[in-house]
């Protein structure tokens, strides 16, 4: 038996259990660094399949490092497994986390680590608020990879990713309080300056480069309609598709945050908060899965913008080591947009459970690829250092 056919008979033996798991993590439904038993559902079965896991990485108490083999190269898997308030796992993260554990848990069964080859499964909380693989990549723990990858469900099944690079704002206007009919004109108004800038970033959309995405929401609008409001409050997202392309437009959307701070006297504080970059497809490493994933039964198709584009903290992990963002159909020949309760409802069906255990598969023969065939590794780390 090859070490291909080894691994596939192991996610077949393993299937029962692993769809347990993603079953168990979709009820479990955890939102963002509350993933606790979804972690633990995750981290103890590594762990009882002989990998040495760490827990509480980077001060996350939902983080975990699960390793096996001790030689080069080292391919690290991701596992998100966070669920959306109100909508549970309507972005079908219960899948990844078990994906990227079945993928390990049947290269280290197919034997290939006793000679060559480490793997680690990267338990990284809070996907879809906070970015916790920021603070893991902060912490050291991509240092000593050489390749990272993840398979995202979706309508479709490709290696290839598009996201944008996005930072988030909290942006704060303060004024001075008065009496809206007594004395408006001893007031300070800083809900002017809020609606101001909401204006100014509207006017701004016109003279921005296609595909630039500003959005965001008041979270506090004033205290009274009888009061001069002397506080307002906002959270606004900027998108572009390279981290380049970001950082001009965020200097232009300042320039008109500032503009109706002066316009309204009012002074501004902006506090950037999330920050993560484009995902860099290594273009060898997203080929080789591709033709796994044929191999599997996929059909592979070409990632374009009009699919719709979000933004990933796995686009850091992208900037820092060779890797990929793939995705793979878990709504058969449906197209069901992410974050709907149409899609939680795909993510807990049969179909979803038996594509899991196909991108398992597909996933655990790439990093075989990885491991076995040095070419490759050449050409992933080439293109790597190309592309920067
Ligand atoms: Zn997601």
């Amino acid at each position: 038996m090859t070490y291909k056919q080894a691994l596939q008979k192991s996610i077949d033996d393993l299937s029962v259990e692993l769809v347990n798991i993603a079953k168990k993590i979709f009820r479990y439904k955890e939102i963002a660094y509350k993933e606790y038993r979804s972690a633990k559902e995750l981290s103890d079965f590594l762990e009882r399949k002989g990998f040495q896991v760490s827990k509480n990485v980077a001060g996350l108490e939902t983080a975990f490092v699960a390793k096996y083999g001790s030689t080069p190269p080292h391919v690290a898997l991701l596992a998100e497994y966070d669920a959306l308030p109100g909508l549970g796992h309507a972005c079908g993260h219960n899948l990844i986390g078990t994906i990227s554990v079945g993928a390990a848990v049947a290269l280290k069964e197919s034997g290939i680590l006793e000679h060559r080859g480490t793997i680690s499964v990267v338990g990284s909380p809070a996907e879809e608020a906070g970015g916790g693989k920021v603070a893991l990549l902060r912490h050291g723990v991509f240092d000593d990879v050489d390749v990272a990858m993840m398979i995202h469900p979706a309508s479709m099944t490709t290696g290839f990713d598009i996201a944008y690079a996005i930072d988030e704002f909290k942006v704060e206007y303060f004024g001075k309080a008065s009496h809206a009919a007594s004395a408006p004109e001893k007031g300070v108004n800083a809900l002017d300056a809020m609606i101001n800038a909401f204006v100014g970033i509207g006017l701004l959309r016109q003279q921005l480069p296609e595909n630039v995405r500003i959005h965001g929401i008041i979270t506090n609008g004033g205290q009274a309609s009888n009061i001069i409001p002397e506080y307002t409050k906002a959270e606004i997202g900027v998108r572009a598709l390279e981290r380049k392309e970001l950082d001009k437009v965020v200097e232009k959307f300042k320039a008109v945050l500032k503009g109706a701070a002066k316009s309204t006297g009012c002074r501004l504080k902006i506090t950037k908060q999330t920050s993560l970059d484009n995902v860099k497809v290594n273009a060898p490493l997203a080929q080789a899965l591709e033709s796994n994933f044929r191999s599997v039964g996929e059909t592979v198709v070409k990632r374009t913008y009009e699919q719709g584009v979000g933004s990933t903290d796995m686009g850091n992990v992208t900037q820092k080591v060779p890797g990929i963002h793939a995705y793979i159909n878990i709504t058969n020949s449906e197209n069901i947009p992410a974050h709907t309760r149409k899609f939680a409802m795909a993510c807990n069906s049969d179909y979803a459970y038996s594509a899991m255990l196909r991108a398992a598969k597909a996933l655990g023969m790439t990093c075989l690829d990885v491991i076995e065939d040095g070419d490759l590794l050449m050409k992933i780390k080439t293109y790597f250092k190309g592309e920067n």
